[in-house]
């Protein structure tokens, strides 16, 4: 147990935006932090590893974690599941560590509804244009699955009103700076 003030923060952002590198950047900076690993019933992909990127389950698995509400929040993306194991991130917060949550926006609206003290920030891409450019130049998806993505993008940009701040990923470094300043200020603010 620490002095610091434990804080849920959910980075969100449409796929392809680059959370990933803002969440390695954030944990860099802050080594009291730790990223909440998500279950999903979508395949792997080539180089993903069982319990460290995701934990891989059938759609029957998924369906008893969120029976026994073992999920903080859950939601079906582009034709998958996605959710959140609660166990993890409460211990995480009660140790005083900052927990980092790769989710998207429909979940981050969960979270908001049943930890009112998370802090939401929603990356966006500099254009629409560069965020085609790096899903396409992420070569790991096919033209129909991008296509989908970039559709399903445009809906979420559309709700970023609902995150408590909009931060654009133009500059890696100066993104990661912004997202860490926020997460400090929430950690002061949320202090007893
Ligand atoms: P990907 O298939 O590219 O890994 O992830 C697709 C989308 O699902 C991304 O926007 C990612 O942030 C989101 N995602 C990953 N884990 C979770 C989760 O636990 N809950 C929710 N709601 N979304 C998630």
């Amino acid at each position: 147990m620490t002095d610091a003030t434990g804080l849920v923060v959910v980075v969100a952002g449409p796929s392809g935006v680059g959370k990933g590198c803002v969440h390695r950047g954030v944990r860099e900076v802050l080594p009291d932090s730790a990223l909440s690993v998500s279950v999903t019933t979508r395949a792997p992909r080539p180089g993903e590893i069982d319990g460290v990127d995701y934990r891989f389950v059938d759609r029957a698995t998924f369906q008893e974690m969120i029976d026994g509400h073992d999920l903080l929040e859950w939601a079906e993306y582009a034709g998958n599941l996605y959710g959140t194991p609660r166990t993890p991130v409460v211990a995480e917060v009660a140790q005083g560590n900052v927990v980092v949550l790769d989710i998207e926006v429909q979940g981050a609206v969960q979270i908001k509804d049943s930890l009112p003290g998370a802090l939401l920030v929603f990356l966006v891409p500099p254009s629409f244009e560069e965020l085609e450019r790096r899903l396409r130049g992420r070569g790991t998806e096919d033209d129909a699955t991008v296509r989908r993505r970039l559709a399903v993008a445009r809906e979420e940009i559309a709700e970023q009103d609902a995150f408590d701040v909009v931060v654009v990923n133009d500059d890696l470094d100066r993104c990661v700076a912004e997202v860490v300043h926020h997460i400090e200020m929430a950690r002061v603010s949320h202090r007893p």
